[in-house]
């Protein structure tokens, strides 16, 4: 990382945009050393970075890799309680970096590093339980940005623009690492708005699914991406009609691509490839992938092994230990099922919320979604299934719609799917609880139970 940062690009003037303020290689650099040279005297074992959207959060991480001390960055809005686990969890501490101050010198590294010491430690979602501390070497953050450079045909011609969070893979690994990786200016666009994008004049775009149904409801801002080379979606499912949306005032397939903290990017559409929506590609250079379906059926816990795997959760081997199967698959816990033609993947969701079984039928939440989503009134939607003493799990639907009955949504889903994917109950909310990175939170629509539920 630190020869693509200084010895392949070291003469670029507008390296790194970020909400505004613009820094060459060499002023990232410099003030890089002197965190790192700050960070080498503190002493501390790992450096808990306020990961703002700031040239100061970006200095701070290539510091952190370039004194070999384990970074972890905190979200900077969060409350007491989440900052206070990463920091008891992590043992990470702050230390105080004058970047007035800025250095030359190459500290002496903390400790011999290797490529397989812990470069991140970064905490996941908290979709399904607490957030976990997930421990990422160097070797497998490079060999991710390797593959990714390769399927997205990622260079140092690109720039780069998006407005994502720094704390998780999507807006740090591949958003800030990626760009120093490959040479590719960046521009974080401070926050992801439609106009943001639309002005930034980029070439590759980054978004959550959020950010591009957003845009989708902007023609103008999509069709301003017309210029692009190529727009890619991640972090959660990418509903449909945004894809077609995006597609028909742009002119652009967006690439779809899945991954985890634990896993980073594993399975991604090409640039260039047969793009379709619902549907997130390929596994990717070095990533073997396999669907462990039940009894014959076709979809299933999706499974894979590979160079870009972490090397465990912090501080709990237990944890560790059951992520993997018996013979060293590390279990996703998201439902798939793959193509037998072209290997093509498709994320069904999680096999904790997304899984129903209704009825003796095993549902994916996500396909109801989708087909609630073609709806023209309904702008969003969550599926789940709630425990049922007759079906097992009956399928209820959560809508942000205006101007249509449940029973026309529920008729809508029976009509494009078939009677047993019809949801028993649609409940009407004023929005779908979503987390930074636009992952719904499922648990909060069902968890405490809405008035009238029992
Ligand atoms: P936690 O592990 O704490 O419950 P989390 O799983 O949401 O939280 P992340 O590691 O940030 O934390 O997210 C990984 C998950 O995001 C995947 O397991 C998958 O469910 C979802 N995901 C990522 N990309 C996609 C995609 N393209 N389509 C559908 N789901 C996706
Ligand atoms: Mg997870």
């Amino acid at each position: 990382m630190l020869t693509a940062l200084t010895g392949v690009h070291g003469d670029r003037a507008d390296a790194v945009t970020v909400a505004g303020r613009t820094a060459s290689y060499e002023e990232l650099l410099a003030a890089a050393r002197q965190v790192a040279a700050d960070l080498a005297a503190s002493g501390v074992p790992a450096f808990a970075v306020t990961a703002t959207a700031s040239l100061e959060t970006v200095a701070a991480v290539v510091g952190a890799l370039l004194a070999g001390v384990p970074c972890v960055p905190l979200p900077p809005d969060a409350g007491p309680a989440e900052l206070g686990h990463i920091l008891r969890d992590s043992g990470a501490r702050t230390i105080e970096v004058d970047f007035a101050r800025r250095s030359d010198r190459t500290p002496a590294p903390a400790a011999v590093r290797t490529p397989d010491d812990p470069a991140l430690i970064l905490y996941t979602s908290g979709t399904t339980g607490a957030p976990k501390g997930v421990v990422l070497s160097s070797a497998a953050i490079t060999a991710d940005l390797d593959a990714l450079a390769e399927a997205w045909q990622w260079t140092a011609d690109d720039t780069l623009v998006h407005g994502l969070p720094l704390f998780h893979v999507h807006g740090l690994v591949l958003g800030v690492l990626g760009a120093l990786r490959t040479g590719s200016r960046l521009v974080h666009t401070g926050r992801p708005t439609p106009e943001a994008y639309a002005a930034a004049g980029g070439s590759l775009y980054f978004g959550v699914p959020t950010v591009w149904s957003r845009i989708a409801r902007e023609p103008h801002a999509a069709a301003a991406l017309s210029g692009a080379r190529l727009l890619v979606s991640g972090s959660a499912a990418l509903p449909a009609p945004v894809f077609r949306d995006i597609e028909g005032a742009s002119g652009h397939r967006i690439v779809e691509r899945y991954g985890m903290t634990e896993t980073l990017i594993t399975v991604s559409g090409r640039a260039g490839g047969d793009l379709h929506p619902g549907t997130v590609g390929t596994p990717l250079p070095g990533i073997a992938t396999r669907i462990a379906a039940e009894d014959g059926a076709e979809i299933g816990e999706l499974q894979l092994t590979g160079p870009t795997l972490f090397s465990g959760y912090l501080g709990r081997p237990e944890a560790t230990a059951a992520a993997y199967t018996e013979d060293g698959w590390f279990r996703t816990g998201d439902i798939a099922a793959v193509d037998e033609k072209d290997g093509v993947h498709r994320i069904v969701g999680r096999a904790s919320t997304d899984m129903i079984k209704s009825g003796g039928y095993r549902i994916g939440a996500g396909e109801i979604e989708n087909a609630l989503l073609d709806h023209p009134r309904v702008r969003e939607a969550a599926v789940v299934g709630v425990p049922d003493a007759d079906l097992g799990q009956r399928i209820v639907a959560f809508v942000v719609a205006e101007g249509v009955t449940g029973a026309e949504l529920t008729d809508f889903v029976a009509a494009h799917l078939s009677v047993h994917k019809r949801p028993r109950e649609v409940r009407f909310v004023g929005a779908i609880p979503r987390n930074a990175m636009g992952k719904p939170q499922k648990r909060l629509l069902l968890d405490p139970p809405a008035p009238g539920d029992r």
